[in-house]
């Protein structure tokens, strides 16, 4: 079996079908160092600690993972929180950086018997004879081959079909500070100049999201002026203060979308961000690649040690209805937060339907409990 790309899809998958006694191996472009330290997700929904534990995979999230059952939303007519471990299904986020899962998986791939190629590009995949060509003009072949290569990877594009895409029209400024989290609660924060958004990640480290032009170079925002327009859009004046400290990672990030149909094509398997990007409003993107992931190892050792495919059959019938309720959920999250700019009458028409969103959310518990089941769930 081949698996190209060494991010939460592809080791999740290889760690999977390694229980099963399947000869695995995986192929990532980057180094080990690398792909171990690329921080980006952080908030595990209950789907997805229930996928890690019942594969025995959690035991790093289990012993460093925060719980995390709170957000708020902060605007021009006050702030009110969410307590959505109280609302919906009762379910809860684990908050576990990326970069920590992910060594934990190579660890426990190895551990397994798994092989994993570091620093080897793949260039193209051959989905009819389950066959991948390196950069270098090697070839390696497999019985089937799961495409986990992310939204850049060449998987995607050996699976003829249809891809549905939409630019949201907005970008963020994604940053890490070397602080401990300002809050308990997700900050989300609407403001004239635009989205602001604070999430813990560790007890030393906060992810901030600014709304920023597109085309936006990150090298234009200092450290003080991050600070000084997260200050502004959080509305520090009045609700506190911020904990500072220096930004490790500051990049900007388009929200897109795409969904592609189907996400299979003859020995060809896709999953994670290479099957359905979605943008991280919603924080959606790592807890989709493990929900189809859980779906692709199971049908995967069904066909490798029992001869039957009729699982991998509807394999992308079984995933796109939940790939799309969680792009619905996300896609109703970006509307929900960034306003129009502008005075003109379409803006005042859009700025106002922003929020009678946010007062339902604010006064209606069935308008809670919604929101709290396709927060955490997927
Ligand atoms: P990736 O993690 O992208 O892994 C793909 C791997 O394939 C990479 O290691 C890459 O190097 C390798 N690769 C690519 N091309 C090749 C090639 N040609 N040959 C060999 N290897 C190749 N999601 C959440 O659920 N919760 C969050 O809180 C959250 N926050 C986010 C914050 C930010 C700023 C961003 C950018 C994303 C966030 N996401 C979040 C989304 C989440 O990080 C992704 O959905 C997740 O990484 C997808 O995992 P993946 O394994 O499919 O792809």
């Amino acid at each position: 079996m081949l698996i190209i790309g060494a991010g939460p899809a592809g080791l999740v998958l290889g760690n999977m079908l390694r229980a099963e006694g399947i000869h695995c191996v995986i192929v990532e472009r980057q180094s080990r160092a690398h792909v171990e330290s690329r921080a980006r997700a952080g908030f595990l929904a209950a789907n997805s600690v229930r996928i890690l534990a019942g594969n025995g995979l959690a035991a790093g999230l289990l012993a460093a993972g925060q719980q995390h059952d709170t957000c708020a939303f902060r605007s021009d007519r006050g702030q009110f929180e969410l307590n959505y471990g109280e609302l919906g299904r009762g379910e809860i986020h684990t908050v576990y950086p990326q970069q920590d899962l992910v060594r934990d998986l190579i660890a426990e791939f190895l551990d397994r018997g798994g092989e994993i190629l570091f620093e080897t590009d793949v260039a193209s995949v051959d989905a009819r004879q389950a066959r991948i060509t390196l950069r270098d003009g090697r070839q390696l072949s497999g019985r089937y081959v799961a495409g986990c290569d992310g939204r850049h990877g060449v998987s995607r594009q050996a699976v003829p079909g249809r891809r549905f895409q939409r630019d949201h029209g907005v970008s963020w400024l994604a940053l890490l500070a070397e602080a401990p989290p300002s809050m308990a609660a997700v900050m989300y924060a609407i403001h004239p100049n635009g989205f602001a958004g604070h999430m813990a990640r560790t007890a030393t480290i906060t992810r901030y999201y600014l709304q920023v032009p597109r085309g936006t170079d990150p090298e234009m925002w200092t450290d003080d002026r991050v600070w000084d327009e997260l200050h502004l859009r959080m509305r520090a004046d009045e609700y506190g203060e911020l904990k500072q400290g220096r930004f490790i990672e500051r990049r900007v990030v388009d929200m897109t979308s795409d969904v592609l149909d189907p996400i299979q094509h003859e020995r060809l398997f896709l999953a994670g961000d290479a099957a359905s990007l979605i943008s991280p409003s919603a924080a959606k993107g790592a807890n989709l690649a493990l929900m189809e992931v859980e779906l692709l190892a199971h049908a995967l050792a069904r066909a490798v040690n029992h001869g039957d495919e009729r699982l991998l059959a509807r394999y992308s019938q079984d995933c796109l209805p939940r790939i799309w309720r969680a792009q619905e959920f996300s896609h109703w999250m970006i509307n929900l937060l960034h306003g129009p700019s502008g005075d003109g009458h379409d803006a005042f028409f859009a700025r106002s339907l922003q929020r009678a969103r946010l007062e339902s959310l604010q006064n209606s518990r069935t308008h809670q409990d919604f929101f709290a089941e396709n927060y955490v769930g997927i």
